[in-house]
């Protein structure tokens, strides 16, 4: 197999091609019959790409055989070789439940690049309620939207309506606690995905719970609002001594399709990916619903809308709007090995943090608390 890496500052022997914002691929070249199509089958696999522009691209470090009509499509196979971990014969799992935490109406030229301008779409808030079969924990992953938003740091009010997002809070994640019994005295545990307000929700009646969120995002939060008035994060988020910071997670060992993991029970019932790009500090998780197999991996923000993930979409840089992401390049990294995981693991469901089609699906169901998500 030969791998190869398209570099966006290289050109020459490929030509030009309709590409711009090519930073790192892998491909398995060896597969791909000729050069410009290997470009579109990285696109394919990235998204990343923006198609209007004609900026040249060149393979380098590649040996490039020439194979007209071949599959174009063929890394996911390679990335996800990894088998996850096999259960035990007592293995512990967890029961996976969502809770719907608010709206954001955002325009949708933000998150995919083939929308219109104009176009919009409402974006479910997703956080998910996580239950050990056997310890008692009782962990939330993110918090969704808080209700009294005039709370915010000061910046995120105009950030909020410079950006066109509308975001309503008709429940919070109290309130959808609170539909199976639970008050948030009861969580022993609230992991962040990362720490942008659609997913911190309000911290302050968490009062038994430890804080679990990625170390890089520690330094945004010390030195948060409002002693820097323009910052976004509330210095007074996570409780002192009931915060752990999630250390080097570059020494985490690998899981699946993914580099970095960490188990976080230490019985294999619950992974934290290490998912950078969206944010730093930003993870994901992997958790095992069922004795026998069954997993669910929770994205968080790795992608804003399921068409990243299927390739039909890749992530926009929009003129006004920006990035959805802080690093794109890792984000789409990272996004491939999300698409590996459902793509090559049939017992994995993956949702996002703001899953509209699953959120459609399933909305006022059996998989928001106090019911179940189904394990596959
Ligand atoms: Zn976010
Ligand atoms: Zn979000």
């Amino acid at each position: 197999m030969t791998w190869g890496i398209l570099d966006k500052h290289a050109h020459k022997e490929a030509g030009s091609v309709r590409t711009s914002d090519i930073h790192i691929l892998l491909c398995d070249f060896a597969k791909l019959p000729w050069i410009p199509t290997a470009v579109v089958a990285a696109y394919n696999m990235l998204g990343t790409m923006q198609r209007d522009s004609h900026r040249p691209v060149r393979l380098r470090e590649t040996k490039i055989e020439a194979r007209p009509g071949t599959p174009l499509l063929r890394p996911m196979a390679a990335l996800a070789t990894r088998e996850l971990p096999a259960p035990t014969s007592d293995q512990a799992y967890c029961d996976v439940s969502a809770l719907e935490c608010g709206f954001i109406e955002i325009p949708l030229l933000w998150v995919i690049d083939t929308a219109e301008e104009g176009d919009k779409s409402v974006l479910p808030v997703l956080a998910f309620l996580i239950r050990h079969s056997t310890n008692g924990d009782v962990l939330l992953f993110d918090l969704g939207v808080r209700k009294d938003m005039e709370n915010l740091p000061t910046m995120y009010h105009g950030r909020i309506n410079g950006m066109g997002f509308l975001t309503t809070v008709p429940e919070d994640a109290v309130d959808a606690l609170a539909k199976g019994g639970l008050a948030p005295t009861d969580v022993t545990t609230v992991c962040y995905s990362h720490l942008h307000y659609d997913h911190i929700g309000d911290s302050r009646p968490y009062t038994n719970a430890t804080f679990v969120v990625g170390a890089a995002a520690r330094p945004l939060v010390e030195h948060g609002w409002p002693e820097d008035p323009k910052s976004l994060f509330p210095q007074d988020l996570l409780p002192e001594g009931r915060t752990r910071f999630l250390d080097n997670p570059g020494m985490w060992p690998p899981l699946g399709p993914f580099p970095h993991a960490l188990d976080v029970y230490g019985d294999g019932s619950l992974y934290i990916v290490d998912a950078p790009g969206h944010m730093l500090g930003h993870i994901n998780l992997l958790a095992r619903t069922s004795a026998d197999g069954g997993w669910i991996f929770l994205a968080g923000d790795s992608a804003h809308d399921r068409r990243l993930l299927t390739g039909e979409a890749g992530i926009p840089n929009h003129g006004l709007l920006g990035c959805a992401h802080g690093d794109k390049v890792a984000t789409a990294e990272h996004i491939v090995r999300m698409r590996a995981l459902e793509v090559e693991y049939p017992r994995v469901r993956v949702l996002l943090a703001h899953d509209v089609p699953w959120y459609d699906a399933n909305k006022g169901g059996l998989a928001f608390w106090p019911g179940t998500i189904p394990s596959l």
